[in-house]
């Protein structure tokens, strides 16, 4: 008789992150797909959340596209703002190599300290993308009052994507 053991072994995963009091101490070139961002976010149709969100992708060729969360009184049916400036590339530019995404709001759901993070269905497409281009998308999350976390890499906010673990 073999007696196999298995013993279970902790695993840690880590991840880093920069906090920058306020994006205005990033690089110009950051603070313009910021801006670009918010003014994404101005377009969003947030009728139901009053929660205006925008975002921009910066492709490796220096192309800018955005998007902004888009609702729909059946609420399911409607899309979030990074979803929406990643399939539009993915339309438009299957071939393009996403370098940054940059998110932000504006609105009462969330306080203005706090990041503003994607949520879990974003994290999986924005997750896919990095997989899909083989190359780690930067991400740039900002929050209402300024404050900004910046990811090198965007599956440090997705440990084990479905289907790429
Ligand atoms: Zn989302």
């Amino acid at each position: 008789m073999v007696y196999i053991c298995v013993r279970p072994m902790k695993h840690i995963h880590t991840i880093e992150y920069t906090i920058i009091e306020h994006y205005n101490e990033l690089d110009p070139a950051d603070q313009k797909l910021i801006d670009l961002a918010y003014s994404a976010a101005k377009n969003a149709y947030a009728p139901y959340s009053n929660f205006h969100v925008g975002a921009s992708v910066l492709l490796t060729s220096g192309e800018i596209f955005l998007g902004n969360n888009q609702e729909n009184i059946a609420y399911p049916s409607g899309l979030c703002a990074e979803r929406v400036a990643l399939f539009h590339v993915g339309a438009t530019h299957p071939e393009g190599i996403i370098d940054t995404l940059v998110v932000v709001a504006k609105g009462n759901l969330i306080k203005p300290e706090e990041c503003v993070s994607p949520c879990g269905a974003c994290r999986q497409v924005i997750a896919e993308s990095e997989n899909r281009q083989k190359s780690p998308i930067r991400l740039i999350l900002v929050a209402q009052n300024g404050r900004t976390f910046v990811f090198d890499k965007a599956t440090d906010l997705l440990v084990f994507p479905f289907g790429m673990s």
